[in-house]
This record gives C-alpha cells, sequence and structure tokens, in this order.
C-alpha cells in the first residue's frame, strides 16, 4: 500500500454521483480498450486495465462504494481484519457480473471460454447481520453469531456418492464440464462452449446417491462465528470474513461472510460520521450566572463549567470526544453540545413576583445607567405591543 492510489471515481473518468449503469458503461469502455489479450506484451495497457478492475470492483458493489465513499482507499487496506480487501481477492470478484460475457461477448464473438467449468471455483459469499449497541460501535466489540454453513459431508468426502461407489465421469463432456457447439456464421466458425446439459458442469454424475447428503456432497449444520467488530463502525457497514461462506467448489476456497452491522441507537448522542451531537439543557440562572454542569459523553458523563452570560443554542466543541475513526481508533472525532436555555413553564406567584421585580431592576437599571428617556420609553413600547401579539 506504499504507492499512492488513483481514485477510483477518476480511474474509471466517472462523476462521484455516477449511477450503476454509468459506471458499468465507462469501466467496459476502459476494459475493452485495455484488456491484455487486445494490447499483448503492453505492460502499461495492463496496469489501466486491473486498476480499472479494481475500480469497478469496489464502484459496482453498493457496500463496497458506500465505504470507499466513507474511508478511501483506506477501506481496503485489510489491515487488522478491516471491512473488504483486496489482498486474496480472486476473478470472481471482479469479475462477479455479466459485465464479463459482455465484454469478452463482444471482443471475441462469445468464443471465450471461462476455464473449465469443473475446475477449482471460489463457494459463494454468504450475508448475516449483527446488532450491536451504540457504545460498542464506538469501541468495537467481540460478537458471535449463530448461523447455517454448509459442510464437505464426511460420509462421502463430498463427492455425493454412496460410500463404495463413486462418481462417473459425464460420458457427454468427457468429464469437462463443458460442451462446445461449433457453428457456421456469416463472419465465420464462431465456437460457442457451454456448461454441460447431462452433468450440470460438474463433469461427474452420480448413479448412487450417498444418503446423508442426499448427492449434494454437503451437509448444513448450525455454526458459531466470532466476529471482530472494529471501532468506529456505522450502522449499515459490512464486515468480511474470509472463507467463511458456502463451500469452495472442486476444491476451491470458501466464498466470504459478509456481516452487515446494525447499531442502535443512544439516548442522548447523535452521531454523524466520527462526530457526536448532544443538546443539553441548561437553567435559566446557569445561563445568566454560569455554573457546572453535568454532560454525558461516549467516555462517561463529564462536568463542565458554563460562562457567564451564555445564550441559548450556543455550541461548545469537545475535541477528540467523538468517535474512534475505523482504521486508526486514537484519532476521534469531535462531540459537539449545545446548550439550550430552559425556560421555566410552571411558575408560582411568589416566582413569577420575583422575576418581575428582576425584569424592573432591569429597566431601572436602564434608566438610572443612560439618561435618553426617549429610547428607553420607545423600548419599553414596543415590549408592550409584541405582548399583545402574543396573548
Ligand atoms: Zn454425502
Ligand atoms: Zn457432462
Amino acid at each position: 500500500m506504499a504507492e499512492s492510489k488513483r481514485d477510483y471515481y477518476e480511474v474509471l473518468g466517472v462523476p462521484k454521483t455516477a449511477n450503476d449503469d454509468e459506471i458499468k458503461k465507462a469501466y467496459r469502455k476502459l476494459a475493452k480498450k485495455y484488456h491484455p489479450d487486445a494490447n499483448p506484451g503492453d505492460a502499461e495497457a495492463e496496469k489501466k486495465f486491473k486498476e480499472a478492475s479494481e475500480a469497478y470492483a469496489v464502484l459496482s458493489d453498493a457496500d463496497k462504494r458506500r465505504q470507499y465513499d466513507q474511508f478511501g482507499h483506506a477501506a481496503f487496506d485489510g489491515a487488522g481484519g478491516g471491512a473488504g480487501g483486496f489482498s486474496g481477492m480472486n476473478m470472481d470478484d471482479i469479475f462477479g457480473s455479466d459485465i464479463f460475457g459482455d465484454i469478452f461477448g463482444d471482443l471475441f464473438g462469445g468464443g471465450r471460454s471461462r476455464g473449465p467449468r469443473n475446475g477449482p471455483m471460489k463457494g459463494a459469499n454468504i450475508r448475516a447481520s449483527v446488532n450491536i449497541t451504540f457504545e460498542e460501535a464506538c469501541f468495537g466489540t467481540e460478537k458471535e453469531i449463530e448461523l447455517t454453513l454448509k459442510d464437505e459431508c464426511t460420509t462421502c468426502h463430498g463427492t455425493g456418492a454412496k460410500p463404495g461407489t463413486s462418481p462417473e465421469t459425464c460420458s457427454k463432456c468427457g468429464g469437462k464440464g463443458q460442451v462446445v457447439y461449433t457453428q457456421q456464421s456469416l463472419f465465420g466458425v464462431v465456437r460457442n462452449v457451454q456448461p454441460c446439459p447431462d452433468c450440470q458442469g460438474t463433469g461427474k454424475i452420480i448413479r448412487q446417491k450417498c444418503s446423508d447428503c442426499r448427492g449434494t456432497g454437503y451437509v448444513s449444520k448450525r455454526k458459531k462465528i466470532a466476529v471482530s467488530i472494529m471501532a468506529g463502525i456505522n450502522n449499515g457497514q459490512s464486515i468480511r470474513i474470509r472463507e467463511k461462506g458456502e463451500p469452495g467448489i472442486n476444491g476451491g476456497p470458501r466464498g466470504d461472510l459478509l456481516v452487515e452491522v446494525h447499531v442502535g441507537r443512544h439516548p442522548v448522542l447523535q452521531r454523524d460520521n466520527y462526530d457526536l451531537f448532544s443538546t443539553v439543557p441548561i437553567s435559566y440562572a446557569t445561563a445568566v450566572l454560569g455554573g457546572e454542569i453535568k454532560i454525558t459523553t461516549i467516555d462517561g458523563d463529564i462536568l463542565y463549567d458554563v460562562k457567564p452570560g451564555t445564550q441559548t443554542d450556543t455550541r461548545v466543541r469537545f475535541r477528540g470526544k467523538g468517535v474512534p475513526t475505523i482504521h486508526n481508533k486514537s484519532v476521534r472525532g469531535d462531540h459537539y453540545v449545545t446548550l439550550v436555555v430552559d425556560v421555566p413553564t410552571k411558575l408560582n406567584e411568589e416566582q413569577k413576583n420575583l422575576l418581575r421585580a428582576f425584569e424592573e431592576s432591569l429597566n431601572g437599571g436602564a434608566k438610572n445607567k443612560d439618561d435618553n428617556n426617549e429610547e428607553t420609553h420607545e423600548n419599553s413600547k414596543g415590549k408592550g405591543k409584541r405582548k399583545g401579539i402574543f396573548k
């Protein structure tokens, strides 16, 4: 990761607001232009092709795109089992969609095969979700999730054939798992490769099925899987656990398990990215005279000295009291506290009289301090007017 990477949107030449279609179109254009088969021996083209493929793999996947938009390339550093990660990404990740067929269909008249169907293939990814609290999302946690996972059947060792028998090689495709149809067309002979219909592309025919797995070669088991959730994760983000998905095919690696994290609400704190926000009421007297108040933070309650003469909606920033960032937990966002003056609504007669006396003392004070009676008079007239409107 020492080499600095170009922005994925820049690589594909699309705006950040591009939709899936625009991203796909942009990638197809680049993939055609730079594909190694179209540029034999051109290292620069190959580099461009890889770069475009990587950008497309991320931007075409809603989860990965969200992570990229939020964290940039850091989202895929993969350090410490991070979210996403390219190391270990295989061609199926990159070419998982129909785009493979589209491009090479265009380039090679459909004659290109994806390699033998019965070769090792990565298993499918599985999706799961986990609920965590607001605090757990801020500081990270370990969770255990239980899910049904397929495993190789121990009775038949994954062959699907009854013990004592073994699968036969498919006679239609000779065990290749695919059949080639040759067609004469206007443009010459077109070779069309398709999965073998007799063996569904496995290359094998099972005459006597294993009774434990009904010939599938797999059994499902409930399993507990530990999920390490990093500090700073946000609601809706997913954690990729490598090779905990569906078993691979023909000795291929297992797919991945993608665990979507659902974060609960906090009674007081709201989160926006790595910053926290809260509103704290202060009494009228505290706003005027100043005083100590208690503020709830993600690290626990703290005492804060309100300055005398604090206006309502004053925002106070507590640096580094926000959420730890996902790739470096010692770097934290900020916590913004809005101080709102709590205007009392239920006062008894004595309290009302005290306030009236207080108001009068203010007006009196103004008179003493300022000899301009006219202005004072206008002010009180104005106040009377407003009162009339609101009564
Ligand atoms: Zn079996
Ligand atoms: Zn076959």
